[in-house]
């Protein structure tokens, strides 16, 4: 069984606890971090193998992750792996509260999941019944990954897309990292859903909330249809190489 909530803690009640925690399936933790701690509003990645964890992004360090991530380990015997959807600071920004992190640079990334021919090449995580494929998709920051976990049919995107602005400094390379990923989805490893890391919009076609807003009453849903990702394919390969904002229903390609 797998579901995601009816509503996410969209910051619209005067209080709550610091992370929203939803099992999307009995070893797979999605965790919101609130708005009321940060505008960004990040979310975080908890998947569980047969001997590690990966925990994916430590968000911006404005709670106790360490606390809660430790509870949900509890009575697990599992080596936790943190790492991040890429090296900006409301993904990383609790990293001081593990002993040890993945490094942020492309070529730390890379060697730690073996990548050995950034970004063309793909990685891998084991984490115990359960392998990770780990996808270099550069143009948001630099040493951005898509992870792909073929168990739950799960991509997780990161800043690169989710219902939201998608920032777009290096135009060249987030259109050719879209098309591998779009690739890699095409040649066998089929998604049932994307996840990002953030949600920026309410959930009416191409409109967006004010930026730095930490309110989001009637929120988008988290999770994108894989037709999402071969709209963002087709939708930059049709704006050619000159950076061009482009709005669709479910995403807006935000060149910076
Ligand atoms: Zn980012
Ligand atoms: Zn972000």
């Amino acid at each position: 069984m797998t579901s995601f909530p009816g509503q996410w803690d969209d910051g619209t009640a005067a209080d709550g606890p610091e992370h929203q925690v939803h099992w999307y399936d009995e070893r797979t933790a999605i965790i919101r971090q609130s708005l009321r701690t940060n505008f960004e509003g990040p979310f975080l990645y908890l998947l569980l193998g047969s001997e590690r964890a990966l925990l994916l992004d430590t968000g911006t360090g404005h709670t106790d992750l360490r606390t809660l991530v430790d509870e949900l380990l509890t009575g697990r015997d599992l080596e936790l792996v943190v790492a991040h959807t890429h090296a900006h600071g409301d993904h990383v920004g609790g990293d001081d509260q593990f002993e040890r992190v993945v490094g942020h640079s492309a070529e730390e990334v890379a060697a730690f999941f073996g990548i050995g021919d950034w970004p063309g090449g793909i990685g891998r995580l084991d984490l115990g019944e359960r392998v990770l494929d780990v996808i270099p998709i550069p143009g948001h920051q630099g040493a951005d990954i898509a992870v792909y976990d073929a168990r739950t049919r799960l991509l997780l995107t990161g800043d690169s897309l989710y219902p939201g602005r998608l920032y777009v400094p290096d135009w060249g390379s987030y259109r050719a990292s879209v098309r591998r990923l779009a690739e890699f989805v095409a040649a066998g490893n089929p998604v049932d859903w994307v996840l990002g890391a953030h949600i920026e919009m309410p959930d009416r076609p191409g409109e967006d909330y004010p930026m730095g807003a930490d309110v989001h009453p009637g929120e988008h849903p988290l999770q994108l249809a894989p037709q999402t990702l071969t709209e963002l394919h087709e939708a930059l390969t049709a704006a050619g190489p000159q950076p061009r904002r482009l709005v669709r229903d479910h995403f807006i390609v935000f060149p910076r």
